[in-house]
């Protein structure tokens, strides 16, 4: 087969099965999303806490640029870590009871490097099976063998640690499941790790949920071996950060090639993530909020004929399973206003294709209703 015949015919194939990707012209903020004109209450972001467009994070970011100037110039390697990088990543330590972390560009880059850097041949990867893409692909192309337990099962979890090994293991989990909205049982989870490093992505706990926000872990008295930590989600920005102990950091910035050959994220960044931490640490009236809209949304949705996954986060899945069906839906809620995005396979399992539903603290109750309000109509079509 030529290369112009195996791409067209992987498009093709995903065309047939309605989980074509497409990627739409808009712009987001926490509560809208305009396209073409026209303005649709967003239910589709991760922006939990609305502080994307938080005033004193923009001007700080605004300060930053004039101060620093646009970009790092360079690897943190190089010339490009400042001031700003390291003052985030102390305050970041501290706040989260690590002795070091260390900033990536993203989440994703964050979980490959990490994963890349640390794995062997002859280890041993058990990952939740329900995991983000970027750990669940950095894990099968390293090294090591990957195993993956049933979702949040402790069982099945301790049965692949026991199983024979001559070299380490890395148990993965996440906090707050990105496609489920489900949590980890984390203390269950530290408490049957035996000898393997604990990995936690907490890309959609840390800022939500815990006291002051300091995400899952801290919910559940865990100190995770590794945490991650994204920005891109409650905090509003991008970037992500490693939290773990000092070897564990300066064997990263030995082996973890993300970090080295990658151009650091600009100061000017970092220094608007330095507010965004604060603004977290102080987001109880937020968190509060938030609890609420999902209160009164799984209140409601009791009395309309969907399947709402078992969450008690900002993320309320409806499984739907079939692609079409998933697709109408979206469709309709879209004729009525509101943007909710069908997430189909291979992101998630087959045959569980849904609504991705996210509220956010800075929806209203007007919002939440129009919500309820449209998902009750669109079944009664
Ligand atoms: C979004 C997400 C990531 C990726 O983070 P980015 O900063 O967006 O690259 C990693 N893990 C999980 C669980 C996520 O939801």
């Amino acid at each position: 087969m030529s290369w112009q015949q195996r791409i067209a015919a992987a498009l093709d194939e995903r065309r047939s099965v309605n989980a074509l990707r497409t990627r739409i012209v808009g712009e987001s903020d926490a509560t809208g999303f305009t396209h073409q004109g026209q303005r649709y209450r967003n239910f589709s972001g991760n922006d939990y806490l609305g502080l994307s467009r938080h005033p004193a994070i923009v001007e700080a970011w605004q300060q930053g640029a004039q101060r620093y100037g646009v970009g790092s110039g360079g690897s943190g390697h190089v010339t490009g870590f400042h001031q700003a990088h390291h003052r985030l990543e102390q305050t970041l330590a501290e706040w989260l009871g690590y002795p070091r972390a260390l900033l990536f560009i993203s989440g994703f880059s964050a979980n490959q490097a990490v994963i890349g850097a640390l794995m062997q041949k002859e280890d041993r990867i058990v990952a939740d099976r329900l995991s983000h893409a970027s750990l669940l692909e950095a894990a099968s192309l390293s090294p090591a063998t990957l195993r993956r337990f049933h979702h949040n099962d402790v069982d099945s979890l301790q049965a692949l640690l026991d199983k024979p090994l001559t070299g380490q293991q890395l148990a993965i989990t996440e906090g707050v499941f990105s496609m489920d909205g489900d949590r980890a049982p984390l203390a269950e989870i530290a408490a049957a790790k035996r000898n393997a490093l604990l990995m936690v992505d907490d890309a959609h706990g840390i800022g939500v949920v815990g006291e002051g926000g300091r995400g899952s872990c801290a919910a559940a008295n865990v100190k995770a071996d590794i945490l991650v930590v994204t920005f891109g989600k409650a905090f509003g920005l991008s970037g992500a950060a490693v939290l773990c102990s000092d070897d564990l950091a300066d064997y990263l910035l030995q082996f973890a090639r993300h970090l080295i050959y990658s151009t650091a994220m600009p100061p000017a960044q970092a220094h608007a993530l330095q507010t965004a931490v604060t603004v977290i640490q102080q987001a109880e009236e937020q968190r509060a909020t938030l609890q609420r809209h999902i209160a009164r949304f799984r209140r409601q949705m009791v009395h309309i004929p969907l399947q709402l996954a078992d969450s008690q986060t900002a993320i309320q899945p409806i499984i739907v399973g079939d692609n079409q069906r998933t697709l109408q839906l979206a469709a309709s809620l879209r004729e009525r206003g509101l943007w909710v995005t069908a997430i189909r396979p291979p992101t998630v399992p087959a045959g569980s294709a849904r609504l991705r539903i996210t509220l956010t603290a800075a929806h209203t109750e007007s919002d939440i209703d129009a919500l309820l309000e449209a998902l009750h109509d669109v079944t009664r079509e």
